[in-house]
């Protein structure tokens, strides 16, 4: 027997439908190259994705094309999110940081026959133009008056194509396993990989990013998206900003300028954001510098890497701000895990919060998760067993685009390529990358829990740790080590103060002391790249 409900499908449209009725008045703050600070609300907003959408079918834009988008985070991207994905076009957001081979690649890839674009990147697609053929046209995102010159042809300022739309469209009703939005994975190994999100997905996904154990978001909230919109949907807060009526506030190019994030923060009363461990760095290190303090942000989410232990005290010890880790990637929309403690942290002695605290946290509603070992058999959640994360759910990836291997494997889970462990209660940890894990004398060492150690030091900023060559270990690890400005330390210094925070056969031999690390485009520590600048490294 059929149960007997309405079946109506999980669109993205019905997001803009639910926040302009309810929430027409919550604000969409961003900072952009022509407006120090734009302020419009939900109501107008969506008024103007209609006008796009207006303005996309002019150009000729039909139901599944695919737009590419090289955009920071400002309430033009977040128009485009919408207008496209929910006229039934498909928006490609394009990471600008990649190489120029690596944009090629995804932009014929992914087929986009149009490109909008920030007035910065200009210069960029110029020199991409002789290897991207199949681009019809470029919109920048931009007013008439901040209009680059450019030699690109058949281009439109964005702000004239909207002026004379209409903002009266009406929004079709797809099939929700449409495809919304397609995110290329940085490709460390490879081309990079297209995973392309639908709308259901999206959906319920954003459902699961609202709920009180992960972003617990609501109308009373002011959300800094710090995330780019041009990698994994910002994490799903343009989505689940307007599905709540939180204010939503995006840092245009300056996610990473502690000074503008704070000013944000303060100004526009922000009560929560999300990001990556090297954008908090950052923020600390200025709010160090300035003697200044956040004064209405409430928490933060850090993922996308370990976050070390120092930068949560940190916030929550000067700030009053409390810091969960979580985890996730491309291939899952991204959330898979948060880390929200199910006691009271002031009930737990502080090393035990301490410990607990760096996990990745508990799997989210709709996602189902197992560790295995290398014959794929399901290893037990005690805590100390680990091996190959794989999850499954309707907001994980299930092929590639135009990929010809299968991304899951025979019994429908996706490899995530993380190694774990799981507590009995269902805290993860992820203990490595398995492409970075360094295997010692058999036994395996966590580079992220060593890296963590390292970091606690008040003289490192910033730390890596990556396997190298050993004739007798096979391998050991090498610290590599950034210093405070300013700072002495010595190799003896930070190899004691390991002593007693890991396991003594997991200490380095040897710590090099670095300028910077190389970073990816997402914003983490490349261990690829250092493996390759320490290759020829012997103690
Ligand atoms: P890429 O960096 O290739 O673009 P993603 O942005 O999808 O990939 O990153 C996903 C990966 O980031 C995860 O598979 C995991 O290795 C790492 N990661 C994400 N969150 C955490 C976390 N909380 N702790 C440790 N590693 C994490």
């Amino acid at each position: 027997m059929l149960g007997l409900m309405m079946d109506s499908p999980l669109l993205i449209s019905s997001i803009m439908k639910h926040a302009e009725r309810l929430y027409g008045d919550s604000e969409i703050v961003s900072i952009t190259h022509d407006h120090a600070l734009h302020r419009y609300n939900y109501r107008q907003a969506f008024a103007r994705c209609r006008q796009l959408a207006n303005a996309m079918a002019e150009l000729g834009i039909q139901q599944g094309d695919v737009i590419g988008t090289l955009a920071w985070n400002d309430f033009r991207h977040f128009e485009l999110y919408y207008a496209s994905s929910c006229s039934g076009a498909v928006c490609h957001t394009i990471n600008p940081r990649l190489f120029a081979e690596q944009l090629e690649y995804i932009i014929n890839h992914a087929e986009d026959q149009w490109l909008f674009s920030d007035p910065m990147f200009v210069p960029l697609l110029e020199k991409l133009l002789p290897s991207i053929p199949n681009i019809k046209g470029f919109v920048i995102l931009s007013d008439e008056a901040h209009m680059p010159e450019t030699s690109l042809p058949n281009v439109y300022c964005y702000e004239t194509l909207l002026a004379k739309q209409s903002d009266k469209f009406d929004w079709p009703e797809l099939d929700e396993r449409t495809a919304s939005v397609i995110c290329y994975t940085s490709g460390t190994t490879g081309n990079p990989k297209g995973v392309v999100y639908n709308h259901r997905s999206t959906i319920l996904h954003a459902y699961a990013l609202i709920m009180p154990d992960a972003l617990c978001l609501s109308q009373r909230d002011s959300l800094l998206s710090v995330v780019p919109m041009f990698h994994v949907n910002a994490w799903g807060t343009p989505y689940a900003a307007p599905i709540t009526g939180a204010k939503l506030v995006l840092p245009g190019p300056h996610m990473a300028n502690g000074e503008s994030l704070t000013n944000l923060m303060n100004s526009e009363k922000v009560t929560i954001s999300a990001g990556v461990p090297t954008i908090w760095q950052a923020l600390l290190q200025y709010l160090r510098d300035s003697g200044r303090t956040l004064d209405t942000v409430k928490r933060l989410i850090v993922g996308g890497a370990a976050c070390p232990l120092s930068i949560m005290e940190e916030f929550e010890e000067h700030h009053n701000v409390y810091v969960h880790a979580a985890w996730g990637m491309t291939e899952m929309s991204p959330l898979g895990s948060v880390n929200t403690m199910k006691e009271d942290p002031a009930s737990l002695p502080v090393e035990v919060f301490s410990k607990q605290r760096l996990k990745a946290g508990r799997a989210v509603f709709g996602v189902e998760m197992k560790i295995v070992d290398d014959d794929n058999r399901e290893l037990p959640w005690d805590g100390e067993a680990f091996g190959s994360l794989k999850v499954r759910g309707p907001w994980v990836c299930s092929e590639y685009l135009k990929h010809d291997k299968p991304a899951l494997d025979n019994n429908g889970w996706f490899d995530t390529g993380d190694i774990a462990t799981i507590t009995h209660d269902g805290y993860m940890q992820i203990t490595d990358r398995s492409k970075d894990v360094i295997k010692s004398g058999g036994e395996w060492i966590s580079s992220i829990d060593l890296e963590n150690a390292a970091i606690g030091h008040p003289k490192v900023a910033q730390a890596a740790v990556i396997g190298v060559p050993d004739p007798k270990w096979t391998e050991r690890p090498l610290l590599l080590v950034v210093r405070q400005a300013g700072e002495e330390l010595s190799k003896e210094e930070i190899l004691g103060w390991l002593e007693g925070k890991v396991a003594s056969w997991w200490i380095p031999e040897d710590a090099v002391f670095v300028d910077e690390l190389p970073m990816t485009a997402t914003g983490k520590v490349s261990k690829k790249d250092l493996r390759q600048q320490f290759k020829e490294y012997s103690y």
